[in-house]
């Protein structure tokens, strides 16, 4: 019954590492995958994460039970606390509604589904570029998706204006997807006093705010900076979503874990929405998966713990940060012609390097270097061995 099906095309991101697997050279680098690698190009298991599970491998009580629809509630109690801060106003009043998904992807397709079923605007606006994977989810969950600018290919920086008035010029009510930090694949994120501006338009305008965090902690190394633009929103006592992701912080990437919160008006609503939410869930998947949750939850809750955390977790920062300067060091050695510096400017894990898809695909064929075709590359694979590799490759394809 399915002879007539025609083969479905890779994923964009996905697929670069499948040509890279491929790929039988020894000198091939994978700049695609947004995962964390070691120096060595090795994944990273955190310590504090292998603590964590022999704590709960070695409890003797422990048992495989299905979790609640909503998931593991101290888990999402400590989640909601990590973002929005221990003294947060919604936390305090219980105005805050949170329930585990799968991972920040997961976040955002139940969250956009109760958009879709419980909101009076079916629009959402997400920033241009964006995420690969973030048009197709919301697409499915029941909404209309549009762009607002976002970047500015000449400047390698934000198109604070073109951003602003493309929000003004959305009708009011539309929802608007935001990076909470490290924006996905541009690195680039608006200052504090851009955000600020951004928080007063969208208040005025009643556009409602789907804050994507994928990355905190990950962009300054400081897991309250880079929840700085979310608290200044929720500060403002008004209504936002928040897609919550531990596949990079935590490196729980294949453990899918994650949560969405929604801060309401009151606690009343928070209880409400936290009812609909199970009803969107329930016939999805039924109820998260435990194992993932109690490793976070196990961290989140003991100070010493969420210590070795933090500093594990800046220590992936750092190298990630010395592998820019590294990078751009190369470039200016090399003498290639161009304006390098945003590699050192833009933060979190990626790099948009503005080479164009034909460079791309020289440095693939030549180099065996590979990333997306649009130029970004995860500054995470990168070592002290690969950067000359790859400052020799960017410097062919930009001279040839
Ligand atoms: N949002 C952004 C911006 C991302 O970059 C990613 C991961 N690449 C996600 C969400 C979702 O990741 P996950 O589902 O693995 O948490």
């Amino acid at each position: 019954v399915f002879a007539a099906l025609e083969q479905a095309p890779e994923d964009p991101i996905l697929g670069v590492t499948v040509a890279y697997n491929k790929d039988p050279s020894p000198v091939k680098v994978n700049l695609g995958v947004g995962a964390y690698r070691t120096e060595e190009g090795k994944p990273l298991v955190l310590n504090v994460v292998r603590r964590a599970e022999q704590m709960l491998i070695n409890n003797p009580s422990r048992v495989k039970e299905y979790l609640p629809i909503t998931g593991l509630a101290e888990f999402n109690k400590l989640s909601a606390k990590l973002i929005f801060g221990a003294d947060s106003p919604a936390i305090q009043e219980n105005r805050v509604a949170t329930v585990q998904c799968l991972s920040g992807t997961g976040s955002l397709r139940v969250g956009g589904e109760f958009l879709a079923r419980h909101y009076h605007e079916r629009t959402i606006y997400i920033p241009q570029p964006t995420w690969g994977n973030h048009p197709k989810v919301f697409t499915l969950s029941g909404l209309n998706v549009r762009s607002y600018r976002y970047y500015d290919p000449a400047t390698c920086s934000l198109h604070f204006e073109g951003l602003l008035e493309d929000l003004g010029s959305a009708p009011s009510g539309s929802i608007v997807l935001l990076h909470a930090c490290a924006h996905n694949p541009t690195g680039v994120d608006p200052t504090i006093e851009q955000w600020e501006q951004i928080r007063q338009l969208m208040r005025s305008k009643s556009l409602l705010p789907f804050f994507d965090s994928a990355y905190q902690g990950f962009a300054s190394g400081s897991l309250d900076k880079d929840a700085q633009s979310v608290r200044m929103f929720v500060a403002d006592g008004g209504e936002l979503l928040m897609a919550q992701s531990y596949a990079k912080n935590m490196g729980l990437y294949g453990e899918r874990v994650g949560a969405l919160s929604i801060v309401c008006k009151s606690a009343d609503v928070a209880v409400r929405v936290e009812s609909q939410l199970k009803l969107v869930i329930r016939p999805m998947y039924s109820n998260p998966p435990l194992h993932g949750a109690s490793i976070v939850a196990t961290i989140l809750r003991d100070s010493e713990m969420f210590n070795e955390w933090t500093l594990e977790l800046k220590a992936m920062a750092d190298r990630i940060i010395n592998m820019r300067q590294q990078l751009f060091n190369a470039l200016k050695s090399r003498g290639t012609p161009g304006d390098w510096s945003h590699i050192i400017k833009q933060i979190g894990m990626f790099t948009f390097t503005g080479l164009n898809s034909e460079q791309v695909a020289f440095m693939r064929q030549e180099y065996h270097i590979y990333m997306t075709s649009d130029g970004r590359i995860s500054m995470a694979g990168l070592s002290m061995r690969t950067v000359p590799h790859l400052a020799d490759a960017i410097h062919a394809a930009v001279t040839q």
